[in-house]
């Protein structure tokens, strides 16, 4: 698949599933601007892609921070011109009993995973809608379609951001810009990295046994890769997936 010519902002694309996502859409041949709040994180990242050859740059963006996305916009629309392809990636993950969820831990997890789409979905969406042409891909989770225990903010997020995709894609039917989510199970990524040394520090379990327990929920048995979700996210942005809407597609192993 090509994609000469598109280009392209994907959130949190420094690292993980991102940054996997952001180097398959500049090999595709998009122009893309990663964001995320490090900035010399995603500079390494541009740079590195950059000397490959591939056309990546970097720009400062908290999600929780609605000013930072109009700021987000504004440098994208200079560096890349008007945005054909918007991946909304960023996102955090916490876990704790409800009954130890503070209001504020709830209300972060709601702002990043998905206020901050939705600003994002928002930002970018006029430039699409001008253009006839656009491809918007959110990166929900498993935990968007079903629940778990201990990590009810997490979970609320992402129906939140599921909920979000398919009301766009109702709303924005026929318009030639399509809204589509990922859910993926366990990626090997430094958030499931954190999941693990978090299970470690609160059970006692050795981080074998940690990651064994999280495997346990994997139908397929094992972790998935970045670049699976990444090319995932790729089939949905083809010009050929013009038709796919609204779809919230599961990426665990399981059978479709
Ligand atoms: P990761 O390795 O922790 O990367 C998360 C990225 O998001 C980082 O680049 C981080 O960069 C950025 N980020 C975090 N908070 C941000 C904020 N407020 N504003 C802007 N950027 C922010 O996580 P990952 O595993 O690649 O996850 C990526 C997405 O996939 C997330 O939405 C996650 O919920 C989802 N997901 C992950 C898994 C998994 O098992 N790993 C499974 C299903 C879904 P900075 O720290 O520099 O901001």
């Amino acid at each position: 698949m090509r994609l000469d010519g598109k280009t392209a902002v994907v959130t949190g694309g420094g690292q993980g599933i991102g940054a996997a996502v952001a180097r398959a859409l500049a090999d595709a041949g998009a122009s893309v601007l990663v964001s995320g709040r490090t900035l010399s994180k995603l500079e390494v990242f541009a740079n590195k892609l950059r000397k490959e050859g591939r056309n990546v740059w970097g720009a400062a963006c908290d999600v929780s921070d609605p000013a930072a996305i109009t700021r987000l916009a504004a440098v994208a629309k200079e560096k890349l011109g008007p945005v054909d392809i918007l991946v909304n990636n960023a996102g955090i993950a916490e876990s704790a009993s409800i009954a130890r969820t503070s209001l504020e831990d709830w209300e972060k997890m709601l702002r990043v995973n998905a206020t901050g789409p939705f600003l994002c979905l928002q930002a970018f969406l006029p430039d699409m809608l001008e253009r006839k042409w656009g491809r918007v891909v959110n990166v929900a989770s498993v935990a968007g379609l079903e629940g778990a225990r201990y990590i009810s903010a997490y979970v609320a997020s992402k129906h939140a951001l599921v909920g979000l995709t398919r009301a766009a894609a109702a709303e924005l039917a026929g318009t030639g810009v399509t809204v589509n989510a990922v859910c993926p199970g366990y990626v090997d990524t430094p958030m499931t990295k954190s999941t693990i040394e978090n299970i470690v520090r609160k059970t006692g379990k050795t981080a074998d046994e940690a990651r064994a327990a999280l495997l346990a929920t994997m139908p397929g048995g094992r972790m998935i890769q970045p670049e699976e979700v990444a090319a995932a996210v790729l089939a949905q942005i083809s010009d050929e997936s013009g038709s796919r809407n609204g779809e919230a597609v599961i990426i665990d192993g399981r059978e479709a």
